[in-house]
């Protein structure tokens, strides 16, 4: 793993809510579409993020939304084109995707950003797409994948969604990323149907808490 300065190029903002920060790091940082890294912000600490660019630029982006105002979020939000952040990676716990196989991938709101990456890092995605909440980056992605791409605003469709998929894609692989509840809940969902755990791969945003109930689907 490496400890790397980046500075910051560009601010987006995707119309959603999120902001992406797009950085140039000092040294080469390679990493796996779908993995991140710890972000170390002055001022704010250190979060894990998924890094959203393609990885074959050499650019470094991260994609989140800023409304908790949070101290790192506030930090992050101040900084200006130029200024410099640090970054530890590669970390991420998605396996590699075969392209020879099918995927399914599941996202929560901003849950999205590894399947961003991955759409963004290869030319030709065999994947279905199911999104619930926020619809960041949902065009984007949806775009990118030559399967089915639905948004979702309510956990009850989803869930509906995702039962209609098993059946339609049964040699799948299954990529769930959201908050530990939302990804427990797939998973369980998904095994209960009989699908092996072989098939099934978690991106767990372990920092995000759910904080009164439903309220991870409207504000994602
Ligand atoms: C492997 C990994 C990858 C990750 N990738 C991403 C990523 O790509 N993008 C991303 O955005 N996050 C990602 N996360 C989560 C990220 O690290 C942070 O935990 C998350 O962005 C929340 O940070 P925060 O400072 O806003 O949270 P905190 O201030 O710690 O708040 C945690 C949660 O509390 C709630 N909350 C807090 N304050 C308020 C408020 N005022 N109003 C409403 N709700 C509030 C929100 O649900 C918030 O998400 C990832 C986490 C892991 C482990």
């Amino acid at each position: 793993m490496k400890f790397t300065a980046l500075t910051l190029e560009t601010v987006t903002e995707s119309g959603t809510g999120a902001t992406e920060f797009s950085f140039v790091p000092k040294r080469p940082l390679t990493f796996r579409a779908g993995q991140g890294g710890l972000i170390i912000v002055p001022g704010g600490g250190a979060k894990p993020f998924t890094f959203v660019s393609d990885n074959r630029t050499g650019h470094i982006s991260i994609a989140t939304t800023l409304q908790s105002g949070s101290r790192f979020k506030r930090a992050l939000a101040g900084l200006g084109i130029g200024d410099q952040v640090h970054a530890l990676g590669a970390i991420g716990s998605l396996p590699s995707l075969d392209p020879a196989e099918s995927q399914v991938f599941v996202a929560q709101g901003i849950g999205m950003t590894p399947f961003l990456s991955i759409a963004r890092s290869r030319d030709r995605l065999n994947a279905t797409l199911l999104h619930v909440g926020a619809p960041h980056f949902f065009d984007e992605v949806a775009r990118a994948t030559s399967g089915n791409a639905e948004h979702h605003h309510h956990r009850e469709s989803l869930k509906e969604a995702v039962r209609r998929t098993i059946i339609d894609r049964p040699a799948a692989h299954w990529f769930l990323s959201g908050r530990p509840d939302f990804v427990a809940a797939c998973a369980v969902q998904l095994a209960d149907a009989g699908l092996p755990a072989r098939l099934i791969h978690k991106d767990t945003f372990w920092g995000m808490r759910t904080t009164t109930p439903g309220y991870e689907l409207a504000h994602a």
